[in-house]
């Protein structure tokens, strides 16, 4: 009786510390993944569907929460709905002639640019930090996409962003993709050109534009980009999207809900 008595004890002792154990583990499993998920910087995000896909990101980290806003990007832009503001007005272009470094960081094809490029829009001055590519496009006009999308990224402060969105269609050759897109990395890596840039030449003849406020259209989706979206696409040959495509493989966010957004524009 007394062996039996001893040995419920020690069982009993022993599924203590196994459940105890257990429970240590638990908890130190979810204090790991609240770490990494609040932390925000090494979280894997993906264009594809799935958990990692666009429709989880405000899920996918504490610092992704603006992901689920209503001021997000990109939009679908109704031609239709648009109006015209008069304090809009044209864009001052101060680009001077650039060395890039091409990057490819598995989610775009970046050019990181050097030296003082700004532009003036409806006031504020912004510097270009860097010049990234979609394809499909972002912003779908009238509920149609185009085969690229450029976006040209600039800074104010932390919380005021301007990006410029140069959409493509197929037509004429493109110089900057006939000259560089044979040296574009198409895994991670970069790739440094010895060559300047002129920036301006990247953009259409004819600036007016599409503008509204939105959102970074990759994580952490943050609510501080005011959009200027060309009206006026460029060209790029068949050939050249077709290769662009497979190198970016689909890296577009789909189009968000305007809810109380407008859209105004400027023409030139
Ligand atoms: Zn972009």
């Amino acid at each position: 009786m007394k062996h039996i008595a001893n040995f419920v004890v020690t069982l009993f002792i022993l599924i203590s510390i196994v459940s105890c154990k257990n429970e240590t583990k638990k908890e130190q499993k979810e204090i790991q993944s609240t770490e990494h998920t609040k932390k925000g910087t090494d979280i894997h995000w993906s264009h594809q569907k799935g958990e990692d896909g666009p429709e989880n990101w405000k899920n996918l980290s504490d610092n992704f929460t603006d992901c689920g806003g209503n001021a997000q990007s990109p939009i679908n832009i109704n031609t239709n709905a648009t109006s015209k503001i008069d304090s809009l007005v044209a864009i001052k272009f101060n680009y001077g002639k650039s060395a890039v470094t091409i990057i490819n960081n598995k989610h775009t094809v970046q050019f990181n640019i050097t030296g003082d490029n700004t532009v003036k829009l409806n006031g504020t001055d912004y510097k270009l930090l860097q010049f990234h590519y979609h394809t499909l496009s972002e912003h779908t006009i009238d509920g149609n996409h185009y085969p690229i999308e450029v976006h040209f990224v600039h800074k104010n402060s932390d919380t005021n962003f301007a990006v410029l969105g140069v959409l493509f269609e197929e037509g004429a050759s493109n110089t900057l993709l006939a000259k560089y897109l044979e040296n574009f990395p198409t895994s991670k890596g970069e790739f440094k050109s010895k060559d300047s840039i002129d920036i301006l030449s990247l953009f259409p003849e004819n600036k007016s534009y599409y503008n509204y406020k939105g959102s970074l259209t990759t994580p952490p989706c943050s609510e501080v980009v005011n959009w200027y979206v060309l009206k006026n696409p460029l060209t790029a040959s068949k050939q050249q999207i077709e290769t662009f495509s497979k190198i970016l493989n689909n890296n577009y966010r789909p189009v968000q809900s305007l809810n109380e957004r407008e859209v105004h524009v400027y023409n030139q």
